[in-house]
């Protein structure tokens, strides 16, 4: 099963992808984790997309379209893949058709994962991010004190920079003046399934899966 998740930042879509590449058995492939890697790391393509990132701006289409054909070409891809954050751009959509089409492949769905846009800048700038395996809190919603140590793996929480709530509002603008167009562009090649992120995350796992495995609303 081939799968995009759309929506716009803070809509938990990267929770879902985790959470439906354990179920179907495919890889989550998050082109954000990657460049957060590659960052840390130090490496060339690190060094390129820090400044982007940190001003909340999308990274060029080049640098992230060969890093995605790259991913897409390894052996774990074959049975299928939840791409998290890719395409952001119509320019990296048709990139990514054709990329598929070159290997004989195609999407089967585009899950576009909708939250009103105050929900959103509240989620993300409560947001807190272990350094060590990237589970996410949030100081807003959670019941208990989110504190210095990761409950998963005792790893150091912190803020991402791009989740502060002035770069927050600036990865708001470009989602919409670059990201939201693929809506109506996987419409068109009849893609689209809807579901409503603004619910407790089990229920939209469950929404998400019903969309999926047929049966559910699409659109
Ligand atoms: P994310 O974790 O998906 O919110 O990504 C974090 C940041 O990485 C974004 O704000 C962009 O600067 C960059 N990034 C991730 N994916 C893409 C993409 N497909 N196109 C351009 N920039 C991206």
């Amino acid at each position: 099963m081939n799968v995009v998740m759309l929506g716009p930042p803070g809509a938990g879509k990267g929770t879902q992808a985790v959470r439906l590449a354990e179920i179907y058995g495919i890889p989550h492939i998050s082109t954000g984790d990657i460049f957060r890697e590659n960052v840390r790391e130090g490496t060339e393509l690190g060094r390129r997309a820090r400044e982007y990132m940190e001003r909340g701006e999308l990274v060029p289409d080049e640098l992230v379209i060969e890093i995605v054909a790259d991913r897409l070409k390894r052996e774990d891809c074959r049975n299928g893949f939840i791409l998290d954050g890719f395409p952001r751009t119509v320019a990296q959509a048709d990139a990514l058709k054709a990329m598929l089409a070159g290997e004989v492949r195609a999407l089967d769905h585009v899950v576009n994962v909708e939250v009103p846009a105050e929900v959103l800048v509240k989620r993300i700038s409560g947001r807190r991010t272990c350094r060590e395996c990237g589970t996410n809190y949030n100081v807003h919603f959670e019941q208990e004190e989110v504190g210095e140590a990761c409950r998963e793996c005792g790893g150091q929480i912190y803020q991402r920079e791009d989740d502060l709530e002035e770069t927050v509002r600036r990865r708001l603008r470009e989602y919409e003046a670059k990201t939201a167009p693929l809506i109506e562009y996987y419409r068109d090649e009849g893609l689209l399934r809807r579901v409503d992120g603004d619910a407790p995350p089990e229920e939209v796992l469950a929404s998400i899966r019903r969309v999926l495995e047929g049966g559910g609303e699409s659109g």
